[in-house]
């Protein structure tokens, strides 16, 4: 009966505050006490390394082609060896919603999110992070992974030499 659910309804909210009323409070006195965040926290980007130091980065743009609110900017250049970079690589924090979607899109694990989550400031310029402020000298979640030993294009391996890559193949050796 409609009547049973509308006192039923009433009175499930003042159980839930009694049930609540007695527990300890969980409360940290922020900033002095500071929350351990889980290991998936998804809080400030940084840029990271490959085993061997250089920039995981190649400047593909598909991180700022994936990012919904367009914050991710970037220039592509190449060094002598074939090996792309980006020139520069700015991120503005003032308009980043801390999605992932960049992360998602990233093939060389370069983008990543980190644990900082201490990132108040009041000067909205200065959340203009340029590619010096996000470059870290580690290799993040997973430090081992090294995009040029598994792409192939010639700049660590020669082409066709990488980590789980087959040769090259003629087209014409394929036709009937
Ligand atoms: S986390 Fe989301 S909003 Fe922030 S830079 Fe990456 S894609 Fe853009
Ligand atoms: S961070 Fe990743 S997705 Fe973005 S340009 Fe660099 S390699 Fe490409």
């Amino acid at each position: 009966m409609a009547i049973f659910r509308d006192i039923q309804g009433t009175l499930q909210p003042f159980w839930v505050t009694l049930r609540t009323l007695f527990k300890k409070p969980v409360t940290y006195q922020y900033p002095e006490q500071k929350r351990t965040p889980f290991p998936r926290y998804r809080a400030r980007i940084v840029l990271t390394r490959d085993p061997d130091g250089g920039e995981r980065c190649v400047a593909c743009h598909l991180c700022s082609a994936a990012c919904p609110v367009d914050c991710i900017s970037m220039q592509a250049a190449e060094a002598p060896d074939g090996r792309r970079y980006a020139a520069w690589f700015r991120i503005n924090f003032a308009r980043c919603i801390y999605c992932g979607l960049c992360t998602e899109a990233c093939p060389t694990l370069a983008i990543q999110m980190s644990a900082d989550y201490e990132f108040c400031k009041r000067d909205p310029l200065s959340f203009v992070y340029e590619k010096e402020d996000l470059l870290i000298a580690d290799g993040g979640k997973d430090s081992t992974y090294d995009f040029y030993r598994h792409a192939g294009i010639g700049v660590v391996n020669p082409r066709g030499k990488g980590d789980d890559e087959f040769g090259p193949v003629d087209p014409k050796s394929l036709m009937p």
